[in-house]
């Protein structure tokens, strides 16, 4: 039962109780007893990938994704699954397909976070105006869908599917957001003490924002990153400390694990925490290597993304990180 995929199982408990609980926009797949991923669908709208932690009587939610619709299924599965409410929810930063699901937990949930991510949530509150964001939206969905409709490459068409999901997701949940920030902050752990198991939330420093917190479970050896590791999709650089991120990465390495929930991507072992390490590792080689040997960043994009990395969506993304990494180490002396 260990790796079973909880949609069929969800179906099944629809027919029992008369609840639509069908999802549409993740899949669910139990880790152990009382921990489920949610795992985001390419074109499901809610982008990036969610945990339920029972913790004996108590839920805990990780991450509530950028559509309500996925966050609604989300609220529902864990009220299945476990039978328990909501206690606590936690943000593992602040980007809007991580915590625009917010909204949707009642006054009773206490929301997590780290400061920076609850100061940052509130500072960066959308001002677009409805109607403008939903023109725009619509253009590039049509754009997006004619594209699909184009494409025969498989990773392109996932590419775009992906895409569309983001558009739709935010095209559905921007006319009724309310920014909801968190109401608990912390510095360095929070340990939640449940009846049957123990959840720590961990703030290493700086990763892929200043605010990244992660969550470990212990007993189970599970680990839910949020974006400080992807797995299969290039992350965004612009807002990292890169040599930071490589150091938090290696101590999260020391912990026990079996077990890993990324921000975005499929589940994976410890295994994916390496692969993420030498991702950062080899940016932050190849920029320095482009400092001591004096050449210009342009020279060295013609190489393109350094494999399995090419294998992951949007390669697109390598090449401003390239530079942002550059820029980086240029600023702090040429050495990382
Ligand atoms: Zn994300």
């Amino acid at each position: 039962m260990r790796n079973l995929s909880l949609l069929y199982l969800l179906i099944f408990s629809t027919l029992a109780t008369g609840q639509i609980v069908q999802p549409d926009c993740f899949v669910f797949e139990k880790l152990t007893d009382g921990v489920y991923a949610a795992i985001a669908r390419p074109d499901g709208g809610s982008v990036s990938n969610a945990g339920i932690v029972d913790l004996g009587g108590q839920v805990l939610i990780f991450d509530t994704g950028l559509s309500q619709a996925g966050t609604r299924e989300l609220i529902a599965a864990a009220k299945e699954l476990t039978g328990h409410d909501i206690a606590f929810v936690a943000n593992s930063h602040y980007h809007k397909d991580h915590t625009w699901g917010n909204q949707l937990f009642g006054q009773g949930t206490i929301i997590i976070s780290s400061e920076y991510t609850r100061r940052a949530i509130l500072e960066n509150r959308p001002k677009d105006d409805a109607t403008e964001l939903a023109a725009l939206v619509q253009q590039r969905l049509a754009k997006l869908d004619s594209s699909l409709r184009m494409e025969t490459d498989k990773k392109a068409r996932e590419e775009t599917l992906w895409n569309i999901g983001y558009y739709r997701g935010l095209a559905a949940s921007y006319p009724d957001l309310r920014i909801v920030a968190p109401t608990m902050t912390f510095s360095h752990e929070l340990i939640l003490n449940g009846e049957t198991r123990t959840a720590r939330l961990l703030f290493y420093g700086h990763a892929s924002t200043p605010g990244d917190i992660f969550l470990y479970l212990p007993e189970d050896k599970i680990l839910f990153t949020g974006d400080i590791v992807m797995n299969g999709m290039h992350p965004f650089l612009s807002e990292s400390s890169p040599q930071n991120w490589l150091k938090i990465i290696k101590k999260m390495q020391q912990l026990p694990v079996d077990r890993v929930l990324p921000g975005h991507g499929p589940l994976c072992d410890d295994g994916c925490l390496t692969r993420m390490a030498d991702y950062l590792q080899g940016l932050l080689q190849s920029a320095q290597r482009c400092l001591d040997e004096n050449r210009s960043v342009e020279e060295l994009k013609s190489q393109g993304v350094p494999p399995p990395f090419d294998g992951w969506y949007y390669n697109a993304i390598y090449e401003s990180s390239f530079k942002f990494v550059h820029q980086v180490l240029q600023a702090s002396g040429g050495s990382n």
